[in-house]
């Protein structure tokens, strides 16, 4: 059944603020540091509280950081960028600007790929920039309380083209954002954390209609969980205001997720006039070819994504799983790199590293593991060349984990190597095949299904000490 709903398309543009994980404030020495829990106030200096007289001075490390976000969106990073003054006065604002980049910001253009439903989609970045972030306010009953400890804080503004279709398109950027400003270092990009905001810009027109209507900006979007949520509902609110013969008005609206519905925060006609200009108190930003290039970042958790599903024909989970973070991602690729096994190298991580990580009381994490990626390697090499059995590699995985050490040590301390002494083995297989001579005729008259009760007896003659893969072959040999 169709609805009114499907005659329209929903287009959306993004601007998403990341908190830059610097040790200090952006202009000042104060600690970038508001996840903790400290007294309100307590985080603050004389710069971020905008006394007069003081300056401001940029922290090397938050542009540092910047660059590396910047190339990790294939974005151009400017060689000259200048920071604007943009007043406005609010409470939760103590110098009555804030200091941002509207005219020349730091990097400019390109994309963030990613992966959504199997289909590789691009998102086009319009641009970024640089800004410092204002205090908190808290609303207790009839009073307002004012909180500075956050108050020039450092953040990117990342801003898109309208390139969005979908709450899933909005969701996987947003992921794929968060997944690459962690790879950088240049920010934990937790939303919970307010380390990532994102506000989107929506507006819907008819499927075959080519121009742009108004647009709606929805703020105040705190969670993952949410972000859906308030699409379908701007969505479909739009949508009833175009079949009622009215139309939107173009304004910013504050998304409410406990009640479901958003409500107007301001309108075009009120738009401040922020009187931009250049910060007089700060030079223009130079960075040389040479900063920007030594900071350029190579792969890509989308380019590790995609090589490890094309190239080491891992399923899908597997390689979003392994490409999620650097650490994994990178001890994943050491591992390949020593055993040239691509699947067991991923097993081993996904199944025997991860379960021994979710069942361990101490937490524990590939983090904890990395240096010693060489003997994790020895295991599956070892596994590989039949000298262990996988289900003896599990436990030396475990010891592993939980004591470090030499892997060819553990396993001639556990007497878990496999002999592969064939004169030996062909011995028991002989032994084997005349004790169950009745068995071998059957075998032979066509019931193929004993075979496996040949290569049975054998490991239990040979206490389960050599490689069943052997004795396969061996039996084979002899009656096949
Ligand atoms: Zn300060
Ligand atoms: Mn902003």
């Amino acid at each position: 059944m169709s609805t009114i709903y499907d005659k329209y398309q929903i287009i959306m543009g993004l601007e998403t603020h990341v908190r830059v994980k610097s040790n200090t404030k952006m202009f000042c020495p104060c600690a970038n540091a508001i996840e903790l829990a400290l007294e309100p106030n307590q985080n603050v200096c004389p710069i971020c509280m905008g006394f007069p007289g003081m300056l401001p001075t940029l922290s090397a490390w938050v542009v540092d950081l910047a660059v590396r976000a910047a190339h990790a969106m294939r974005s151009t990073v400017q060689e000259k960028s200048i920071f604007d003054r943009k007043s406005y006065f609010y409470p939760d604002l103590p110098m009555g600007y804030q200091i941002t980049q509207m005219y020349h910001p730091i990097t400019i253009g390109w994309e963030v790929r990613t992966l959504i439903h199997g289909e590789l989609k691009s998102f086009r970045i319009h641009h970024m920039h640089l800004e410092n972030d204002a205090g908190k306010l808290i609303h207790v009953s009839w009073k307002t309380l004012c909180d500075y400890n956050r108050a020039g804080s450092p953040l990117m503004e990342i801003v898109t083209e309208p390139d969005f279709r979908s709450k899933e398109d909005v969701i996987g950027y947003l992921e794929e954002l968060q997944k690459i400003m962690r790879w950088c270092w240049a920010s934990d990009a937790d939303m919970e954390k307010w380390q990532l905001r994102c506000d989107v810009n929506i507006s819907v027109r008819l499927k075959d209609e080519t121009i742009l209507r108004t647009r709606v900006e929805l703020k105040n979007i705190n969670s993952f969980s949410s972000i859906g949520r308030a699409i379908d509902n701007e969505f479909e609110r739009q949508i009833e205001l175009y079949e009622a013969g009215k139309a939107p008005d173009q304004e910013t609206r504050g998304w409410n997720d406990e009640k479901g519905y958003s409500t107007p925060l301001r309108s075009k006609e009120d738009a401040m006039d922020y009187r931009y200009f250049p910060e007089p108190d700060l030079l223009p930003l130079m960075l040389s070819h040479e900063y920007i290039q030594e900071r350029t970042i190579n792969e890509l958790p989308i380019d590790r994504r995609i090589k490890y599903i094309e190239q080491y024909n891992l399923g899908a989970d597997d390689a979003r799983i392994l490409s999620n973070d650097r650490t994994t991602s990178d001890f994943y690729e050491t591992l390949v790199e020593l055993t040239g096994d691509s699947k067991k190298s991923c097993s081993y991580i996904t199944t025997i590293l991860f379960s021994l990580f979710d069942a361990s009381i101490e937490p524990i994490s590939i983090v904890d593991i990395q240096s010693n990626v060489t003997e994790f390697a020895r295991v599956i090499q070892l596994v590989n060349s039949d000298e262990l059995s996988s289900t003896n590699s599990k436990r030396v995985i475990e010891e592993l984990v939980k004591n470090g050490g030499k892997t060819d040590e553990i396993i001639d301390t556990l007497w878990l190597r496999q002999k592969n002494d064939i004169t030996a083995l062909e011995k028991i297989v002989d032994e084997v095949l005349a004790n169950n001579a009745s068995q071998v005729e059957e075998y032979r008259a066509g019931k193929v299904n004993l075979f496996g009760f040949f290569v049975g007896q054998c490991m239990k003659v040979s206490a389960g000490q050599w490689n069943p893969k052997v004795f396969t072959d061996l039996v084979k040999q002899k009656i096949g």
